[in-house]
This record gives C-alpha cells, structure tokens and sequence, in this order.
C-alpha cells in the first residue's frame, strides 16, 4: 500500500514541548524574521530551500508557524461559511492550503531525520490537524454551499468532479445527520476508537509477555544467524544460558521454517494462533462489538451494512461482487495449492502435511530442489546502474526524462531531479534511498508540495525514500526484493507527477484503493522480463552477464508456493467481507466456528483447527484502516496482471502502449471513476484469467 504519510509519534512529555515554546517567545523578532521567510518559501516557484526549510531555527518557530496557518486556514474557511449560499465561487473553495504543504514538510522532516524536536511538534501539531478536519469535513453550512454551487454553478467537467468528491466525502461521514442520529453517530464513532485503540493494545500486552524458551541450540541451530544471535542476547540480557524468543514475525517464522522438532512447532504456531484470546486479553468479545457497532453506523448513514460504505471508496459496487470474486480466486489457486502440497509431499515422501510442517517444507524444498543464492543475484543488481535504469524505462515508456540537478537538499544522499515531458517541466523529483539511523523504516513515495491551479510554472516536489544499505567499499548492490521496491516506489511518484489539470483535489492518491497500486506494481513487471535479465545487468566485478542458469532458478521460484498464499489472502479477505455483510455473530462461539466455516469453505491445509483464532490479532480489519477493504489487495494484483499483458502483446518496451497508459490512466488522476479508466485502455472490464495464467492457477 502506499505508505501512511503521517507517521504514527510517539508521545511525548508536555514538558518538552512547553521548554521549545519558552526558548521560541524570548526571540520574537528573530521569528517574525523566519516566519516570514518560511512564508516566502511556501509561495516560491521553484524548488524548496530544504537546508532553510529543515534548519535548526525553523524547527523551533514550526509550532508557533503552524499554528498561524492554522488559524489563517480556519478563518478562511469561516469566511466561507459566512458569505450567502449566492456569492460562494468555485475558486473560493481551491485554493492552496500552505497549512498542508507546510505540515507535510515537518512530516516528512520528523521521517527522514527524526529527532525528538521534530517527534514534538508533530505530536502537538497531528491532534490539530485532526481537528480542524472533522471542523471543516462535518460543517453543515459548507456543505449547503458545496451543494448550492454544484447545482446552480456553470462547471467544468474537473470541477464538477472536484465538488462531487468533496460532497460524497462529507455524506460518508455524517454531514445528513441532524440532532438525535448525530449525537449517537459522535457516540459511535468515540466508542469505535477506543475498542480499535483496546484490541491493538490487548495484543500487544500479549505478545510483549509471550517467550519461549531453548535449554540448548539442538533443534534451532538452522536457523537464520542473525535470529539466533538475537534470542540468544535477549536470554543472556535475563541472566540465561539459553535462547528466548519473542511473539515478533521473524522469530516465529524463522522457527516454523527451520526448527526441525515437528512437536515444538506445533506448540509454537498453536500458541501464536492463541494469542489475545484469554482472560482480560481476550480481543473476540471486542471484535463482536465492533462489527456491532459498524453496521449501526453503516445504518445511520443510509448504508444497508458496513460492507456497503466501506465499498464507496473503492472499485467493487456490492459486497456480493466482492465475496463472488474471492472465490473464484479461492477456487483457483487451491488447485495450484493442491499441486504444491502434492509436490512436497512426494519429495520427501510425506503422507500427510498439516499446518505445523508446512512452512518447514516448503523452506526445505526451496533449498534443496530450487537452490536460488539470494546473494549470488545481487552482485548482478548495482544501485546506480537500477536507478539508471529504472529513469530509462520512464523514458521509454512514458517520454519523461529526469536530469540530476546540482542543488543541495536536507541531506546528502538526498538527490534532486529535475523532470521533463515533451519539454515541458512536470516535476522534481526528490531520490533518498540510504538507510540512516534518524529514517523510518520502510520505503514510500509523497508529494512534498503539489502544483497548483494554472501556474505551469509551480511544478509538484515530489519523494522516494527507502531503506537501502549503502556499501562502505565497493559499489552498493540490491537483493532482486529491494530493486523491486525501488520500481514500486517510482511507479507511484509516476502517478503523482503525471497529471495534465489543474487541480490538486484530483489527486492521484485519492483514487479507489484497488487502484492506487496498479501503477506501482505494474513498474515491477520489467524486472521480472528475460530481456531485462539478460540484457541489462552486468556482474559488478567481472562484468559478465546473469548466467542462463540463475534466471532459469528464478523463473522457476517466481510462482512458488503462489497457490498457498493465495488460497491463505482469500481466506483472510473473506473474513473481512463476510463478517462485514452479514449479521454479526451474537457470541464469541459463533464467531469462532464462523471463521473456522469461511475458511473451510476455500481451503484445505487451514481446515478445522481448533486453535485457529487469527481473528483475535488482525488489527488491519478491526482496528486499522481495512475493514472490509482487505480484497483491494488482490484486486489490484488482478489489475496489473491484466494491463501488463496489454504491454506484453504490444512489445513491452512500445512507447505507443505506454502513451496510452498515460492518456488514459495516469494522466487522469480521479478525474474518472477507476474502472472507467481501466476499460478506457483495455478497451474491455478485468479479465480474472490473465492473473491466473501469470500465477500458473490455470494453464
Ligand atoms: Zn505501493
């Protein structure tokens, strides 16, 4: 997904931030001075003084400035809602936010250079922002003037569209409603946060107590050096000789594929599948109220269930489409599980593999019948010659040429681009690939500062970053899933920067959430080509091509244990769906045996097991952003199968094909509806087969 741009902050004592407040008022006229100049680089042209932008001085003054933009942006808006209905103009409700732009930047500063300066204004400045937005998004007499002005206003298509999304957006909160209904809706909605804010406590209360313990390495010693290293420092740090690991994934994992006692790893996985399910920690009880509680909202807001609403946002139209859709792809890939489940078993002449063995086979087979030396690739994959590259493809397919610019920015492996299209300036670009001690982790793409309406010559600021470690001798080399990342990230800056109107309020990261990562994922598919493979990367030391032989391997593992996954992601995303559409289980029994059903019903390894409770730790469906939105995942995977076929048949480098994937898709940000703009350049709606045929579901 594309990366949450606000990142999630720690608290911070109010002690702290009141100390940078008293420091800031003792140079009042020092900050009028900055403030002012902060302002002057809001409204430049041209590219941000990211050395001013992100100085120590500014730092200090970034609360008392956001807090000026705020009020500005808060008066502007009251203004608004003043005028009569009559005198309200569609610019009016346009223009730029400098607030936004200028909170986006303490964001992006508090991700790529985090101190504890930055983690403070952000934790006093996030709750702000909050709510001016629920001020604003939930303002009656803003939306009977929003209304009044699509109605009775001469429009063009744009800006139809721009006040249609910002009518539905507030309809989908809960603008209609009006005393009673509203205060309930409010009730709702606080109850709501803290049962997610619960459940995601609960199961880290669990996992933060969970260990288990090793007396000796004898049925760990295979795996992974590192994890070893780690649960044997992490007994040591308790005053144990022995090895303790934690509820963390790579733990678990590590231990499910390469501890070679089948009892241990029953027992491992068991408990893990058991947590928050027990005594005060027990999330199902919590699960039961919050589906509760989401129907009841669905229901005040004219929705038949929470399936409904949450749909509004993407690209199926009924809950139904979605759960038919899953389990055609359910159906599907079990075949293709069926055969990987029968290929392990004859391999090691096994009668019968259950969920405890599974991943301890599957690791084994990888290794012994498709040995892929993750390491011997990578010195194929150097960083600059993959950022070269990836800027040549751009340019193939999409006519954009990116030229470095010799300007200074926050930091200095962060470069800056300058990118053309038809001779025409569309954007900088803002490259931060290394790793550092005061980054997030993680890669994500963002626009630092958007264009605005008819000034050609305010092009957007976007940004990469990611994680990469740089080499300390030699040239720095990528693992083939880091170069992968590195195209996904470009793709959706791709989308950011490509856009020929005027309006920032058509953004492309506001598009249906199935289709926000077609553009990034359909970037990874050139990696994967033989004429890339062959063609393009040479050894770092000897210059020599991939060897046949290794791209043989890797084609071979492309589609490994593919029907497993998948059958594993369906189950999950049925869940998610199911449990939003239909009437809520009234008891945790119900609840369990239900998900036990869902599963039954789409796959055969994860078959009525008793300890199955995945559903108490699920917190992207019941309290993160997801649910009943888990499917969009796959449904994006379905949508880049298909495009990608098109560029397939045409010649993969055709720059016919990629003008018209431009034209009709990126270029038009959300001026459509995503399936509108799929069928525009497939000239046809998804075909599910074509993903089939590219995970080897059907042949
Ligand atoms: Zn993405």
């Amino acid at each position: 997904m594309l990366e949450e741009q606000i990142a999630e902050e720690q608290d911070l004592t109010n002690n702290k931030s009141s100390m940078i407040t008293e420091e800031v008022s003792a140079n009042i006229e020092t900050n009028l001075a900055l403030k002012d100049k902060i302002r002057q680089e809001l409204d430049k042209q041209w590219f941000l003084d990211f050395q001013f932008l992100f100085s120590k001085e500014v730092i200090w003054v970034s609360v008392e400035m956001f807090d000026e933009l705020l009020e500005e942006e808060k008066s502007r808006f009251d203004d608004i809602i003043s005028l009569d209905k009559e005198s309200v103009n569609f610019a009016d409700i346009i223009s730029e936010s400098k607030l936004d732009v200028f909170y986006g930047l303490m964001s992006h500063l508090n991700n790529v250079l985090n101190s504890e300066e930055t983690q403070s204004n952000i934790s006093v400045c996030k709750p702000k922002i909050i709510e001016l937005s629920d001020y604003m998004g939930l303002n009656r007499d803003y939306y009977d003037r929003l209304v009044f002005l699509r109605k009775n206003t001469k429009l063009t298509k744009d800006q139809t569209r721009v006040l249609d999304r910002a009518i539905e957006n507030m309809e989908i909160r809960w603008v209609h409603l009006e005393g009673k209904e509203k205060s309930k809706l409010e009730e709702i909605n606080k109850e709501l946060s803290i049962l997610s804010e619960q459940y995601k406590q609960n199961l880290l209360d669990e996992q933060k107590s969970y260990s288990y313990y090793f007396e000796t390495d004898e049925v760990i010693k295979d795996l992974p050096k590192d994890v070893l290293e780690n649960a044997k420092k992490k007994a040591e740090d308790k005053w144990k000789t022995w090895w303790e690991f934690g509820a963390d994934s790579a733990s678990t994992i590590s231990i499910m594929k390469y501890c070679n006692d089948e009892e241990i790893r029953k027992d491992v996985i068991d408990q893990n599948m058991l947590f928050a399910t027990s005594w005060e920690l027990d999330n199902r009880p919590i699960i039961l109220k919050l589906i509760e509680l989401r129907q009841e909202k669905a229901k005040l807001l004219g929705y038949k269930n929470y399936a409904e609403l949450s749909l509004v946002k993407k690209m199926a139209e009924t809950p139904e489409e979605v759960i038919d859709l899953l389990k055609e792809v359910g159906e599907k890939a079990e075949l293709k599980m069926e055969a990987e489940m029968l290929e392990i078993r004859d391999y090691f002449d096994i009668d019968e593999l259950n969920y405890y063995n599974l991943a301890f086979y599957t690791r084994k087979l990888k290794e012994e019948k498709y040995d892929l030396d993750d390491k011997l690739l990578k010195e194929y994959f150097q960083y600059d010659k993959v950022v070269s590259y990836m800027f040549d493809l751009a340019n193939k397919l999409f006519g954009i040429n990116m030229k470095q610019l010799d300007i200074s920015t926050y930091h200095p492996d962060a470069k800056v681009y300058e990118v053309s299209r038809n001779g025409k300036k569309i954007a900088h670009y803002i490259l931060d690939p290394f790793y550092r001690e005061t980054k997030r982790s993680g890669a994500w793409a963002n626009i630092l500062r958007p264009q605005i309406a008819n000034n050609d010559d305010r092009v957007p600021v976007t940004v990469n970053v990611s994680s990469v470690l740089k080499s300390t001798d030699g040239p720095t080399l990528l693992t083939f899933n880091s170069m992968k990342t590195l195209f996904h990230e470009f793709g959706h800056v791709l989308h950011f920067m490509l856009y020929e109107g005027n309006y920032q309020e058509l953004n492309s990261m506001r598009l249906e959430w199935d289709a926000i990562e077609l553009p990034s994922q359909l970037m990874e598919n050139w990696l994967k080509e033989e004429a890339v493979l062959l063609d393009i990367w040479e050894h770092y030391k000897t210059w020599e091509k991939i060897p046949m032989e290794l791209i043989e391997k890797k084609h071979k593992l492309d589609n490994f244990n593919a029907g497993f996954v998948e059958v594993r992601q369906t189950q999950l995303a049925m869940m998610d769906m199911e449990l939003y559409t239909n009437n809520p289980p009234s008891s945790v029994d119900e609840l369990d045996q239900k998900v036990i059903d869902i599963n039954n019903n789409l796959g055969s390894i994860i078959r009525d097991i008793e300890t199955y409770k995945m559903h108490a730790q699920f917190s992207h469906i019941f309290a993160g952003g997801y649910s009943a939105g888990y499917y969009s995942y796959l449904r994006s995977r379905l949508l880049d199968a298909d495009v990608y076929s098109v560029f397939q048949k045409e010649w993969i480098f055709n720059p016919e094909t990629g003008k018209r994937f431009v034209d009709t898709l990126l270029w038009q940000w959300i001026r459509k509806k995503a399936r509108d703009m799929f069928v525009d350049f497939m000239g046809r709606d998804l075909d599910p087969e074509v993903y089939y045929r590219k995970k080897g579901f059907i042949k």
